[in-house]
């Protein structure tokens, strides 16, 4: 399988955690890009599986030492994505996954498209919008979820209707109205980018 570089975003709750962990329980080569962020985790989440939850302060001081491919301020909190996991991954000729925001994923576009052409990170860059059938669809998932108060759901929403303004930029663009159906939409797009099925 050739390395791959893949970005995925979503608005929350378009099923994007559903659909990454179906992707790492299908591909063992997928290594998970576990992000910082400078929000506290939820109930279920552990620090360096789910995230690296980091103070504020060691966040900034990353941020200062270049440390980062990129970062953002996604609902109030900082979220960014180490450098050097994804290099030590692709040079070991494995897969690299990124759940990122919209933002996020326009940082790495233009550092990737910098880089030279036989770069692994641009070699193997591909770039996924995942969105919700609609947004009374994600607003009811949302709320199914019960992990937010009314309030974050409605920011999340509001963050939502903003983020699918950007699904043009990716190079693919699944809907999740069936998880099943954009689950395989997922593996065709991965098997034809990794030259499993060309
Ligand atoms: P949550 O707090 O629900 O886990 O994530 C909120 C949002 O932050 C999601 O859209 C997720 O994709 C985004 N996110 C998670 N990690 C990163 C990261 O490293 N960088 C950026 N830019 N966004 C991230």
């Amino acid at each position: 399988m050739k390395p791959l570089f893949i970005v995925i975003s979503a608005p929350s709750g378009a099923g994007k955690t559903t659909l990454c962990d179906l992707l790492l329980q299908t591909y063992p080569e997928l290594c998970y890009s576990i992000s910082c962020t400078t929000r506290q985790p939820r109930v279920n989440e552990e620090d360096g599986v789910d995230y690296h939850f980091l103070p504020e302060e060691t966040f900034a001081r990353f941020i200062k030492e270049e440390r980062f491919l990129e970062y953002a301020l996604v609902h109030d909190h900082y979220y960014g994505t180490l450098k050097a996991p994804i290099l030590e991954v692709l040079n070991e000729r494995q897969c690299m996954l990124l759940d990122i925001d919209v933002k996020g994923a326009q940082q790495v576009r233009q550092t990737v498209a910098a880089l030279p052409p036989d770069n692994p990170m641009r070699d193997g860059f591909v770039d996924i919008f995942i969105q919700p059938p609609s947004l009374e669809v994600l607003r009811q998932r949302l709320e199914n979820r019960g992990t937010d108060a009314p309030e974050v759901i409605e920011k999340r929403l509001a963050n939502a209707q903003e983020e699918m303004t950007h699904a043009d930029e990716y190079m693919y663009r699944v809907v999740n109205d069936d998880l099943e159906m954009a689950f395989r939409r997922l593996c065709d797009i991965i098997n034809v980018k990794s030259g499993i099925h060309t």
